[in-house]
């Protein structure tokens, strides 16, 4: 496969939902993804959003540049705060090629959320290492890619 002419970079941040989107999270989300669309297609980026438990888990992936001015926009946005960056580098091939942004939403009970729950069950952003946070994406983006629709509420 041709090499792309930029260097790709890969970024991965946790972020927690604002009472104005837990009030509609549905909606928001909805919104969000139908926003993000168009314009990461227009940079050229890929990657895949996870909710879960009041949480945002986003991957963004694509030329540097255009992942880092996404993520400025993406910071000032008021249906999210407390935002924390997992891991932030230069990789070799997408691992979320498959959408320019889509959404899953994660209850407790999926199988792909068990190992990074704690021990009553709820999700802690801050224990995700870069590596489990890619697992946790991985089989997410698995899921997902076997389901017809860009987004879901589960
Ligand atoms: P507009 O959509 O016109 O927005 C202009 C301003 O209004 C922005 O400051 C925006 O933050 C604010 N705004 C828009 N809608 C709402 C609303 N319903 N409630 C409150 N404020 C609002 N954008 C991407 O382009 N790519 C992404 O991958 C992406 N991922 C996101 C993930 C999360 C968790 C969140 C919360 C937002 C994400 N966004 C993403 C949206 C991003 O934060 C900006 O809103 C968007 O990029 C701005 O798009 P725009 O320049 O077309 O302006």
């Amino acid at each position: 496969m041709a090499r792309p002419a930029y260097k790709l970079f890969r970024l991965i941040y946790h972020s927690r939902q604002t009472p104005m989107v837990l009030g509609d999270l549905d909606a928001h989300v909805h919104a969000i993804i139908e926003r993000s669309i168009p314009n990461n297609q227009r940079f050229m980026l890929t990657g895949l959003l996870i909710v879960v438990q009041g949480f945002f888990l986003q991957v963004l992936e694509g030329p540097e540049a255009a992942v880092r001015g996404a993520y400025c926009r993406i910071v000032d946005d008021p249906r999210h705060d407390q935002i924390a960056i997992i891991s932030g580098e230069q990789a070799q091939t997408r691992l979320f090629g498959q959408w320019n942004m889509c959404a899953r939403a994660l209850a407790s009970a999926d199988q792909s959320i068990l190992d990074v729950l704690d021990s009553k069950g709820l999700f802690d952003p801050a224990r995700l290492t870069p590596k489990s946070a890619v697992d946790l994406l991985r089989k997410v983006a698995d899921i997902q890619s076997r389901n017809a629709q860009t987004f879901m509420i589960d």
